[in-house]
């Protein structure tokens, strides 16, 4: 598999094209960034940490019948993925109050839900993500009220599934964001990340954060959480 040339560069990581049409490299870089890109910085080892935790889970969830992006681990930093195209939604699935639902709704941090909810933004930076009502999904052509069905259950079973695995961890998910995307033939899969950038992860015990919050509210300690919440992971694989 040939690394061609660089298509794309995100916050935190960077696309490649190879010598196969379907097929892209992702690369994890170590920067951060939160609050719509305002707070940059660097978390030392977090490109490794991610991109092997997201590859592990998501291994973990094709074996439960989830579709994914994820084809190979080619390097520490670097995989191999499917060429899919991105359905410009942040779905969102909550299973305690936190971050923007505590301060929307003035609601304390850590009060669990009864049910997980699936909410949607439009990722578009300009806009900055704004939360977007399903019905007006369609209305802005960026998927059909059938995909958004499908990504709603996949988004379900997948907080699911995640769940049941982090309880085996000592680790509470809290809520999770992810991406989707559609392959040539026009079935979803699920893509991008996950990882304690794009989860709230919280120490079943102590409530202690094992997530990119301890970069967001500078709380210190952040590169011994992302080796602690990957250390809990490879034990229980
Ligand atoms: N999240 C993310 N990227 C974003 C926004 C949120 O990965 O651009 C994740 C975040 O890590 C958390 C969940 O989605 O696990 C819910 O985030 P929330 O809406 O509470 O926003 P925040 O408080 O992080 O701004």
């Amino acid at each position: 598999m040939q690394k061609l040339e660089q298509i794309y560069e995100g916050k935190a990581k960077r696309v490649y094209r190879t010598d196969d049409e379907s097929l892209l490299i992702v690369d994890y870089k170590d920067d951060a960034t939160a609050f719509n890109g305002q707070k940059k910085g660097t978390i030392r080892g977090k490109g490794v940490i991610n991109n092997q935790m997201s590859n592990r889970l998501m291994q973990r969830l094709e074996r439960e019948g989830i579709p994914t992006h994820y084809v190979r681990e080619l390097s520490e930093r670097e995989t191999l993925v499917r060429r899919v195209e991105i359905v410009p939604l942040e779905v969102i699935v909550r299973n305690i109050a936190a971050g923007s639902f505590s301060k929307r709704y003035g609601v304390e941090e850590g009060r669990p839900f009864e049910t997980p909810t699936v909410e949607f933004s439009y990722k578009n930076d300009d806009l900055g993500d704004p939360l977007i009502d399903a019905t007006h999904i369609p209305v802005l052509g960026l998927a059909t009220a059938e995909e958004i069905g499908q990504i709603r259950a996949y988004a379900l079973r997948i907080d699911e599934l995640l769940r049941a695995f982090w309880a085996e961890c000592g680790v509470t998910l809290v809520d999770f964001k992810m991406e989707f995307g559609k392959l040539a033939d026009g079935s979803i899969v699920l893509a991008d990340e996950i990882s304690p950038d794009t989860c709230r992860l919280w120490d079943s015990s102590t409530g202690e954060k094992l997530d990119k919050d301890r970069f967001r509210r500078d709380l210190g300690g952040i590169e011994e959480a992302y080796a602690e919440i990957m250390r809990r992971l490879e034990e229980h694989l």
